[in-house]
């Protein structure tokens, strides 16, 4: 069966930003239809602005989808303030204290994976509701590199095949950077959202010192969600040493001797490339 949509899943960091723009110059064929980034809303301002500039250099369009409805971040602080109900809600993996723990991660999966597949289905004219064509008509193109690839997985929608060039091509995310400054394009920024949990002390530390309106936002935020949800015992964070974000120690875990925590330990692919 033929394809009738050939997409690349733009996370719009290192990776997805390398393939998209190896796909623009003919390294990686055949030419994609469109780039679809699912939009959380809070993503940092250098990603945006990254987005900004990569689009002028792609000859296929890029949308920008979001999930209907609040955009994570609002809907994470409507469900912490009681305005918003926990059920249904696909928040972040908080941590939490009293007891410790950390939340299930929904977040990706609703706000990301399902917003390009509903813009898929869109455009293949599939109402909402009704069954997909049959076969593989869909192929998805994931900015997963080589490093990285226990995040490969098969797409949700059946008449979708996931593709990951940079696993093809055995490119790590170290050469997905090489490749880009031989060509002398900017360097891409991390993609996460500003208050993601999977951060690392060293990409906290980066969001502070290299973009202070966005960790002061972060900041904002990380205050505004404690009360976790009503009925709740404790309270949750952004940071894993469960404490506002403005006093978490920011040294990084390799200065302190411990393994990084980041996306590659906990996330299902579609965020951070
Ligand atoms: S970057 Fe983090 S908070 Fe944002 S959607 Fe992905 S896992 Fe969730």
């Amino acid at each position: 069966m033929s394809l009738a949509l050939t997409v690349i899943s733009l996370g719009a960091g290192v990776q997805s930003s390398t393939m998209a723009l190896m796909a623009a110059r003919g390294e990686i064929g055949p030419m994609p239809d469109c780039a679809i980034f699912a939009d959380t809303g809070w993503e940092s301002s250098r990603v945006y602005e990254w987005l900004d500039w990569l689009e002028t250099q792609l000859p296929f369009t890029v949308i920008r989808a979001s999930r209907l409805g609040l955009d994570l971040g609002n809907l994470s602080v409507g469900v912490a303030s009681g305005a918003v109900p926990l059920k249904g809600s696909s928040l972040p993996p908080f941590f939490t204290a009293g007891p410790d723990g950390m939340r299930p991660k929904q977040c990706s999966k609703e706000f990301k994976t399902r917003v390009i597949g509903r813009e898929v289905r869109r455009m293949l004219g599939v109402a909402p509701g009704k069954r997909g064509p049959k076969g593989k008509v869909v192929e998805q193109w994931l900015g997963i590199s080589f490093d990285e690839m226990s995040r490969c997985k098969d797409a949700e929608q059946a008449f979708t095949t996931n593709r990951f060039p940079l696993v093809e091509l055995r490119m790590r995310r170290q050469d997905c950077l090489g490749w880009i400054a031989e060509r002398q394009y900017p360097t891409p920024p991390r993609s996460s959202c500003i208050f993601c949990p999977y951060r690392t002390n060293n990409e906290w530390r980066d969001l502070r010192d290299n973009t202070p309106s966005d960790w002061d936002k972060a900041v904002a935020f990380d205050h505004e969600i404690r009360r976790g949800f009503p009925g709740m015992t404790g309270a949750q964070f952004v940071h894993r040493q469960r404490v506002p974000l403005d006093k978490a120690d920011l040294s990084t875990h390799a200065e302190r001797g411990q393994i990084e925590f980041g996306f590659l330990q906990e996330c299902d692919g579609m965020c951070g490339v």
